[in-house]
């Protein structure tokens, strides 16, 4: 299952040109080409799913399984002092590139070429009835 409008899908096939750091029947990891930090690498599906919410369990899991490897590395490797492992879902979270992938993202100190940054919420939420709701929705 390949779109053949997609760019990860033409990475995978070969029609563009990566940084390979993984490949296996299942799974591909390539350097993301605009480096965020030093070695920021990209762990994508080779089946296109459009995102991690969209993917079976199982090619997530393996996905996952070479992102944690990647990260694993980048510490020892490189020296990165912690990483961050992270998907967008979709426009409104930021993804551009509509094939599942999941970044792995090395930092080495406060001040880079990446920052994630949570605000607090507005105030008078009823956090224990949205658990609730929440709760009740899970499959
Ligand atoms: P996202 O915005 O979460 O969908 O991430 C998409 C990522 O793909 C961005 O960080 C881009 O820099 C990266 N990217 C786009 N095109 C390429 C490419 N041809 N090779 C490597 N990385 C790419
Ligand atoms: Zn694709």
């Amino acid at each position: 299952m390949k779109d053949k409008n997609c760019i990860f899908c033409k990475i995978i096939n070969g029609e563009i040109p990566s940084s390979i750091v993984y490949e296996d029947d299942d799974v591909l990891a390539i350097l993301d080409i605009s480096q965020a930090t030093y070695g920021h690498t990209l762990v994508m599906p080779k089946v296109h799913f459009t995102s991690f919410l969209d993917v079976p369990h199982d090619v997530m899991h393996k996905v996952m399984d070479v992102a944690q490897r990647i990260g694993q590395v980048e510490i020892k490797l490189l020296g990165a002092k912690g990483v961050n492992i992270l998907s967008n879902c979709y426009e409104a979270a930021g993804q551009s590139v509509m094939h599942f992938h999941v970044h792995v993202i090395p930092r080495y100190q406060e001040e880079e070429g990446f920052r994630l940054e949570m605000k607090s919420h507005p105030d008078n939420l009823n956090l224990p009835a949205l658990a609730e709701a929440i709760t009740k929705n899970l499959k």
